[in-house]
């Protein structure tokens, strides 16, 4: 043999005592995207565990077409678990934690689980102030018109007047949809041009006590900062909300999974 051979088969047995994942290692894409961990979706309220639930929903639409916010969307072809497959994407539209949960009750196959239809046993995920410096409150900068403006476009309930002009107003003959989607925007409009931003506080929807899930605090070096608490289920209502998007939710994570054992925190 050869020293070139040699060499040659040193390499080849090195390289299979590595196994497949010493290949890849090699290959220097360990952690890459051939083995990034699948991206989990925020599911609507009631979703049983997620390798469970991508089996049970039958992708009727059957909770988006009873929810009154417009919240749920199905996975386009693009999706990236399961096209069809009921989904949140909360920085469009956060779920509004409606008091019967229609959605839930709408399901026919169980993937919204009729046992967890009320606000105890609705966990989606946790909130997470991912980015606090860039936090209204804690910078000190007053609510900007755009962030109030681009939530008139979440909703598919509005006049083009009403859009256009950034105005609503409640008739008695608007459809309950109409009202609590134009409700939503009245509540927001009171933030507008707000000298300390509270709208992620202020807006929870979290019942019957907002103040469980979520709050505002003195931050470390001054300003003030949004604090998740124990009670928040990841609805998602602040991230479409805030301003800025400093916000976002960790699906079906809980709180003692971010802020406990984790060590993760946002103040
Ligand atoms: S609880 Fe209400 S707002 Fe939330 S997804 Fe269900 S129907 Fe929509
Ligand atoms: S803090 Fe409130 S609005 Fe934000 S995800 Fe939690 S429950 Fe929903
Ligand atoms: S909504 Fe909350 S997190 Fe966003 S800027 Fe306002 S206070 Fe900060």
């Amino acid at each position: 043999m050869t020293p070139e051979e040699k060499k040659r088969r040193k390499f080849m047995q090195q390289m299979s005592g590595l196994g497949v994942l010493g290949l890849v290692a090699a290959a220097g894409i360990v952690g890459g995207p051939y083995l990034k961990p699948k991206e989990l979706r925020l599911r609507p309220p009631g979703a049983v565990d997620e390798d469970e639930f991508l089996g049970l929903c039958i992708k009727c639409g059957q909770c988006l077409q009873v929810c009154p916010y417009d919240s749920i969307l199905l996975e386009d072809i693009d999706g990236k678990a399961g096209v069809g497959m009921a989904y949140i994407e909360p920085r469009e539209r956060g779920c509004y934690l409606c008091e019967a949960f229609p959605c839930i009750l709408a399901c026919p196959s169980g993937a919204l689980d009729h046992e967890h239809d009320s606000i105890e046993y609705v966990h989606m995920g946790i909130a997470l102030v991912h980015d606090p410096d860039g936090c209204l409150a804690k910078v000190g900068k007053p609510v900007p018109d755009s962030g109030i403006d681009r939530i008139y476009d979440h909703t598919k309930v509005l006049t083009a007047a009403e859009r256009r002009e950034k105005r609503v107003q409640i008739s008695p003959n608007d459809p309950e949809k109409v009202q609590l989607q134009k409700e939503l925007l009245l509540k927001l409009e009171k933030h507008r041009g707000q000298e300390s931003c509270t709208i992620c506080a202020d807006m929870c929807p979290y019942h019957p006590d907002h103040t469980l899930a979520i709050g505002m605090v003195a931050a470390e070096g001054g300003g003030m900062l949004p604090e998740i608490r124990e009670a928040c289920n990841g609805c998602g209502a602040c991230v479409e909300l805030c301003p800025v998007d400093v916000i976002k939710i960790i699906p079906r994570k809980s709180y003692a999974d971010i802020y406990k054992e984790g060590g993760e925190s946002n103040v």
